[in-house]
């Protein structure tokens, strides 16, 4: 199914749901988590509906890495401080690996380090 009307991501892909948006694509779209667990905790998401990895066609997943790796660029998180500056690239499948939007979603968590305040 490319679009499910009762997906609150399909709808903010839509615009139907507002969303700070980061990039969009013709496949994909990104934008910032409601709810983040570190700042600038932003989600990459398929055009394509569908609830899990192994549903999504691959032409639709391999849209999504090169986004990533930009978002974490202009991000600053490539910088390779002492200190440490990362990232976790996480995706859920499933309640019981705590998904709980069922459209496959990428979740890009920066890893800044606090002491210097340099990113
Ligand atoms: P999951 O646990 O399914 O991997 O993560 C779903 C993520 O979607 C959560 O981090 C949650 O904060 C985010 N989220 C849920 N609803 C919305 C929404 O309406 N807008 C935005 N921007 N993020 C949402
Ligand atoms: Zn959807």
């Amino acid at each position: 199914m490319a679009s499910d009307s009762s997906c609150i991501f399909c709808k903010i892909i839509k615009g139907e749901i507002p969303s700070l948006k980061i990039i969009e694509t013709p496949l994909s779209y990104s934008f910032f988590d409601i709810q983040p667990t570190a700042r600038g905790h932003i989600l990459i998401i398929p055009k394509y509906h569908g609830a899990k990895l192994h549903n999504l066609p691959d032409e639709n997943l391999a849209d999504i890495l090169p986004i990533a790796k930009k978002i974490a660029i202009a991000s600053g998180l490539d910088i390779d401080s002492p200190e440490g500056t990362g990232y976790n690239i996480l995706q859920n499948n499933g309640r019981i690996a705590h998904q709980v939007v069922d459209h496959v979603h990428f979740h890009l968590i920066p890893k800044r380090d606090t002491k210097t305040g340099l990113v």
